[in-house]
């Protein structure tokens, strides 16, 4: 493997102090590389929420080390970290949380304004970003006026439009119906198959089936790590 967009070592995560003490993660190590399609599954309590927001940079872990795209996310203050968030991660959450009022287009364009993109240059990435989620003719559409499948696609379209390293995406599916899933689903393929790297966490199995490797938490700790279909061929010295 190259160097992997992810490369996590030894991750604990202690929470609380004295009696109230819960060690959420018990020496996570895993290696993510480019192009892969990973889903993170595990019931309720095994440290997933735990795991996302520390590979999301939203948290610090309580020791081990934590490179993403090759720089030590564990060793950056709060300012760094935010900067590394918003040029590295692309994210997608459960909840949508687009921006209400506001056109689909609009919200794309956001994390391109934030960038400090030119007006016209963030209008055509998000455009084509839209495009690409097949949401090109709802680009004036405000979120109400969107299906829960729509509103997800734009969120997707908003966590690529930054040409992320990495798009993470806590229970993309958890607010979707199951025709809307699919769709959502159909999207991540099509990233996948474009060389994107994804990294989900999810209950349904149908879910953590599409993905190319499927991980187990239990307790903190990984129990299964499995591929389910080949690893990406790394991208040559003459490709993007
Ligand atoms: P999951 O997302 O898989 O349900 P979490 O990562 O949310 O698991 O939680 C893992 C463990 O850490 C649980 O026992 C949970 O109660 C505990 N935990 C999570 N967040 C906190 C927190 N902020 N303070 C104390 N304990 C926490
Ligand atoms: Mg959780």
């Amino acid at each position: 493997m190259t160097r992997p967009v992810l490369d996590v070592r030894e991750l604990t995560k202690v929470y609380g102090t004295g009696e109230a003490t819960v060690h959420a993660l018990r020496g996570v190590s895993l290696a993510v590389g480019r192009g892969d399609y990973v889903a993170i599954m595990g019931s309720s309590g095994s440290g997933k929420s735990t795991l996302m927001n520390i590979l999301g940079a939203l948290d610090v872990p309580t020791s081990g080390t934590y490179l993403l795209d090759g720089v030590d996310v564990s060793r950056l203050a709060d300012r760094q970290l935010a900067l590394a968030r918003n040029r590295l991660i692309g994210f997608i959450f459960q909840a949508f949380n687009l921006i209400p009022r506001t056109t689909a287009v609009a919200n794309v364009e956001l994390p391109l304004a934030y960038a400090g993109v030119r007006p016209r240059e963030r209008r055509r990435r998000a455009m084509a970003a839209l495009e690409l989620v097949g949401l090109a003719d709802r680009a004036r559409h405000e979120p109400n006026q969107l299906s829960g499948g729509q509103q997800q696609r734009v969120a997707v379209a908003r966590a690529l439009v930054t040409e992320p390293a990495l798009l993470l995406a806590d229970e993309p599916t958890g607010n979707l119906d199951s025709r809307s899933t699919e769709d959502v689903l159909e999207v991540f393929d099509q990233l996948s198959a474009a060389g994107r790297t994804i990294v989900l966490i999810t209950h349904e199995p149908e879910v953590g089936d599409r993905a190319h490797r499927l991980i187990r938490l239990m307790d903190g700790r990984i129990v299964t790590d499995r591929r389910q279909r080949p690893a990406p061929v790394p991208a040559g010295r003459h490709s993007a």
